[in-house]
């Protein structure tokens, strides 16, 4: 086992870690606050080829493997996790499928632009019946005439409804199997569509910069070219982009949790209570001690999901284990580390009472920890 990172993966941490400190930070409370999008972070993120960190560069792409993108979307929620789920939304779901499913003419025309960052990706899986039970979907595709009628509705989606946003993948039912059961397919489906609308942001906990919307879908007509995979290949495409998704919101939990941490640290250094900085009291130094163990045990965990990946080997488990593990793990870092801050962890000037809303999603989003559960105990046979 080789515990080091490689010479380049110390680069894009260093690099991503240098643009979140002096390009993020400053304007991360701002922009939570007035709910804004980060449209000029995604511009800046783009120039610097960190909007398709593990596409290959022919398509477009940074280059990269799983290993840098989790290690530069570590390194973003390390400060601000809204800028981090536009990253890794746009990444591991919106260009993702179009990578691994898409023809060369689909790939031709939308993956240098959505590796740019000129225009945002967006994934359409879960519906109003169709969440954790994601099979269960409602959307319906018919042929006509040469093209796919789509009407349906989409809940919770990310990325899909900005200024840049270009292209929502899509799950729908387009017909049925010689079984009867519902034919489940993927579809691209661009924005400015007639028929495909955003809906309003919803109010959210957390992430609050970042975009999130229902879609409708009123007798959207796309091309028939517009079918991303075989026909009725849709379960099995999703099941694998969730599974490598599940390894950037691993890596958002851990670098949630190690920025709560780092707050926590510094604060209590400074802090003084009965005489002394609170980073002298025993109850303080356990708190940190557990945390940043823990972060360290899930860290591994992480970066071993993305290693598996790397190698091509199966990543399943240990991209769920990691999930699992991370975003409980920000969760409580998160709690902790408002609690070592007193009244003002409950202030939002702090930056730990912003992670403290931001990390509870990392609970529920790309599958939840009930999924999660139960995606380890069948790898486990039981
Ligand atoms: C901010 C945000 C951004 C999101 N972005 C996207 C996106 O870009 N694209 C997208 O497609 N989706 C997105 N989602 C949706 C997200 O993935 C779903 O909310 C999540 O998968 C849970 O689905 P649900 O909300 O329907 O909950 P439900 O599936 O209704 O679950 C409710 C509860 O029941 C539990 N439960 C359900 N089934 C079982 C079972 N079999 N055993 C045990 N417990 C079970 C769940 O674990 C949960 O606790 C986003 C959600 C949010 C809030």
């Amino acid at each position: 086992m080789d515990f080091d990172l490689s010479d380049d993966h110390r680069l894009i941490q260093r690099t991503v870690r240098d643009f979140a400190t002096n390009e993020v930070a400053p304007v991360a409370e701002e922009l939570d606050r007035e709910k804004r999008f980060p449209y000029e972070l995604v511009r800046k993120l783009g120039a610097l080829n960190l909007m398709g960190i593990p596409f290959p560069q022919e398509v477009g792409g940074g280059g990269g493997d799983t290993l840098a993108y989790a290690l530069a979307v570590e390194e973003l929620t390390r400060v601000d996790s809204s800028v981090a789920i536009t990253v890794c939304a746009h990444t591991s779901l919106g260009t993702q499928p179009i990578y691994l499913f898409g023809t060369s003419e689909q790939r031709a025309e939308w993956l240098p632009r959505l590796c740019a960052g000129e225009i945002l990706g967006a994934f359409g899986l879960t519906e109003p019946e169709a969440g954790s039970d994601a099979g269960n979907v409602k959307t319906r595709a018919r042929l006509d005439d040469g093209e796919w009628v789509v009407n349906g509705a989409k809940q919770f989606i990310t990325n899909a409804g900005t200024d840049i946003s270009g292209v929502v993948c899509i799950t729908a039912v387009t017909g049925a199997d010689a079984e009867g059961r519902p034919e489940i397919s993927n579809l691209i489906v661009p924005n400015g569509t007639p028929g495909y609308e955003q809906g309003e942001p919803y109010r959210k906990m957390g992430w609050n910069a970042s975009d999130t919307r229902p879609l409708s879908f009123t007798d959207c007509r796309v091309p028939a070219a517009n079918l991303l995979g075989p026909r009725g290949g849709g379960f099995k495409q999703f099941l694998h982009v969730l599974d490598i998704g599940r390894i950037g919101v691993a890596a958002m939990g851990l670098g949630l949790a190690q920025g709560a941490l780092d707050e926590a640290l510094a604060y209590a250094q400074e802090r003084k209570a009965f005489g002394q900085p609170i980073s002298k009291f025993q109850a303080i130094q356990g708190k940190l001690a557990d945390m940043a163990t823990e972060i360290e045990a899930a860290r591994l965990l992480v970066y071993k999901a993305a290693r598996l990946k790397d190698k091509g080997e199966s990543f399943t488990l240990t991209a769920a284990q990691a999930k699992l593990k991370t975003g409980r793990l920000a969760v409580r870092c998160a709690e902790e580390a408002v609690q070592i801050h007193g009244g003002y962890g409950y202030i939002e000037e702090y930056p730990v009472c912003r992670f403290y809303r931001d990390a509870k999603i990392l609970t529920i989003g790309e599958g939840t920890d009930e999924v999660q559960q139960m995606v380890i105990a069948r790898a486990l046979g039981a």
